[in-house]
């Protein structure tokens, strides 16, 4: 269910059965010579719609695209990129989640598929929102139990399962799982062969393949994509998600 078409009372079903509620981002940053700006967005977004078509109970919330895109791939003039500092992405972050805890909802899922490979360490963007998320519940819980809410009986066991009120908004990394019998690649890069083969799979008509300028280390190997790796990767994505909205994923 996309949040914006939803009726309140759905809104409420929603609510009294702690469905997955997704919350993508997105970026907008330029993407070498031949792909689109969109494509970390647009390769996060097709992932959740997928997991949305199997799993029509979960909710998915509108894309939010503008993340820290840096500039640490080109400079934005003439390029296109969209530079978004983390530090002012907190507060937008902070009343979204604030919102979300107000309408109700305990099951929150943040998903990106932009500057995830030091996800532990964090990157710019996923570091805004997972601030957010923290200050938001520790707002929370101080404002509804009241300061000293750790050492009360009732948060004795907080650690465990559903009583875990930090669970209520969790930022996960774009984890990809690909089938056992899958012989691609399970990789990742920057308008490399991955995304420009995710983009092919999705938007074949966004794809200029002679424009890869050979120049760009990064988008050299490009010329080797295919839709049929896109479509597994983007399957693969789809899985990672299921596994981390606590759906089981089948070998
Ligand atoms: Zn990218």
């Amino acid at each position: 269910m996309y949040y914006v078409k939803m009726l309140p009372y759905q809104v409420r079903e929603a609510i009294e059965k702690n469905v997955p509620v997704i919350l993508p981002l997105g970026v907008i940053e330029y993407h070498a010579e031949h792909l689109p700006l969109g494509t970390d967005s647009f390769v996060c977004m097709n992932a959740v719609e997928r997991v949305e078509k199997r799993h029509p109970e979960v909710v998915v919330f509108p894309q939010f695209f503008y993340g820290c895109a840096s500039y640490a791939v080109a400079a934005p003039e003439k390029n296109g990129s969209i530079q978004v500092d983390c530090k002012n992405l907190i507060p937008v972050a902070e009343d979204i989640f604030r919102s979300m805890l107000r309408v109700g909802f305990r099951n929150i899922h943040v998903f990106i598929a932009h500057q995830t490979e030091e996800f532990d360490q964090g990157m710019p963007t996923d570091l805004a929102f997972r601030t957010a998320g923290r200050h938001v519940i520790f707002d929370w819980l101080e404002s509804h139990a009241g300061e000293g809410w750790w050492g009360t009986e009732k948060y004795s066991n907080y650690y465990s399962g559903d009583n875990n009120p930090f669970a209520w908004i969790q930022m996960h990394p774009f984890d990809v799982i690909l089938p056992k019998n899958c012989t691609f690649k399970n990789d990742a890069d920057h308008a490399g062969i991955c995304e420009t083969s995710e983009i092919m799979a999705m938007y074949p008509e966004l794809v200029e393949k002679d424009r890869i300028d050979n120049s760009l280390w990064y988008a050299r190997t490009g010329i080797d994509a295919s839709a049929e790796y896109g479509e597994a990767l983007l399957e693969g994505a789809a899985r990672g998600i299921e596994a981390n909205i606590g759906y089981k994923v089948e070998d």
